[in-house]
């Protein structure tokens, strides 16, 4: 005998009795995140919802056990357990607060997909329902802004209007010159929802008994999944939920940029354009800064053998760029050599001026051999990063070491 489903008549029936028809111990399965023993269980009648069609298993308890998870295994329903019953008798009770969102969520995706497939030629080829945030996927050109509020908004009149929820039983053929908005090729009767004056689906799910406990469906992001468009929505508790969480975003940040939530837009262009103009500023000032070092570098370096002019030196507090900054105005020199390193991050410059005919690049190579790093360059100019940024100083005085002896 399948297993007598209860949901199919009365999506509201929230406790039941039934009988154990059979029991057994199952393997741990490690894929739906089950440890431990659990036993399956089949009933001879059952209001908990196997996952399919898009929508999540129940969870409750059968007696003492706590409902791990629901399968739908052909004929019957597989209910798997944390203990056994100890009797053949047992009651049923579904979490009710995740089926009734599960409901809304469900029952909202008929309406908004009817809205894009009728309004909008858009057919919904597959739908999700997630912990967080529900999907569907539409088939056909990309849907605009105006074609996702237009079916948002045409949901919600249809919710406003509070129109009943219908199961109805028929086979394919019946449901078809009922008008049914997908076409099914199975034999026998089927189960189709229909929302009055708006949809005709076939579906084995759970739905709300009128539209007016979706509540409200809220479209956000549309992305390209694919060949299709992945439509992300929440109705019901869940609307209520993150309209709440966005208000609180929206005046958080209002309040950080010290202005009204309707006023944030205007306010956080302002405040990237005062720091992009406050970069450039920055830079400006830092590059002045490093040539007037490097001048005075010069200065206090006086060439050694052969002309060479050689100045190695561990930067604190400065960006990577001031040594490029820095390394630039020093090698303008004839014969000058900058070895540097930036002790945040671990950055290094070798530079040299052209007439000192050595080979930048080749010494950084040498450098990040015995101290671990990645960078290269030319011979005139080569940049690295050190793996530890604490060996800055170390590599500095090696360049300058390898260098004396090249
Ligand atoms: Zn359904």
């Amino acid at each position: 005998m399948p297993t007598r489903r209860l949901y199919y008549d009365d999506a509201f029936l929230q406790e039941f009795t039934a009988r154990v028809m059979h029991c057994e111990v199952l393997p741990p399965d490690l894929n739906a995140g089950i440890t431990g023993t659990v036993w399956g269980l089949i009933l001879d009648r059952t209001a908990f919802y196997p996952t399919s069609g898009g929508q999540p298993n129940d969870l409750g308890k059968i007696g003492d056990a706590n409902v791990l998870d629901v399968r739908d295994e052909g004929d019957d329903i597989l209910h798997l357990v944390d203990r056994k019953p100890s009797n053949p008798d047992v009651n049923g009770c579904i979490n009710w607060p995740r089926r009734f969102d599960h409901m809304q969520q469900h029952t909202g995706q008929h309406l908004l997909s009817a809205m894009f497939q009728e309004r909008f030629g858009l057919p919904t080829v597959s739908f999700h329902l997630g912990a967080e945030i529900c999907t569907i996927d539409l088939r056909g050109p990309e849907p605009t802004a105006e074609f996702l509020e237009g079916a948002e908004r045409a949901a919600n009149k249809a919710i406003f209007e509070d129109r009943p929820v219908n199961v109805r039983y028929g086979t394919a053929d019946q449901l078809a010159q009922q008008g049914v908005r997908k076409d099914v090729d199975r034999d026998g009767i089927l189960r189709a929802i229909e929302i009055e004056g708006a949809d005709l689906q076939p579906c084995g799910g759970t739905h709300v008994k009128s539209t007016g406990q979706i509540g409200l469906i809220l479209v956000r992001r549309c992305t390209k999944v694919r060949q299709d468009w992945r439509v992300e929505f929440v109705c019901g508790g869940r609307s209520e939920r993150i309209a709440r969480h966005d208000f609180h975003l929206l005046r958080q940040t209002a309040e950080k940029l010290n202005c009204a939530a309707e006023d944030l837009v205007v306010a956080a262009s302002r405040v990237l354009a005062e720091r992009d103009a406050n970069f450039k500023t920055l830079r400006s000032a830092q590059e002045r800064l490093a040539e007037v070092e490097a001048a005075l570098a010069l200065q206090t370096t006086p060439p050694g053998t052969a002309g060479f002019r050689v100045f190695a030196r561990l930067f604190e507090g400065v960006p990577a760029d001031y040594l490029g900054f820095f390394a630039t105005a020093f090698a303008k020199s004839e014969k000058a050599i900058a070895l540097l390193a930036a002790s945040e991050g671990g950055h290094l410059l070798f530079a040299q001026h052209p007439s000192a005919g050595k080979d930048m690049n080749a010494l950084l190579k040498q450098v990040l051999e015995r101290s671990s790093g990645k960078g290269g360059g030319t011979r005139d100019f080569a940049r690295g990063r050190l793996t530890e940024e604490s060996q800055a100083g170390k590599a500095v005085a090696l360049a300058k070491e390898l260098l004396s002896v090249s």
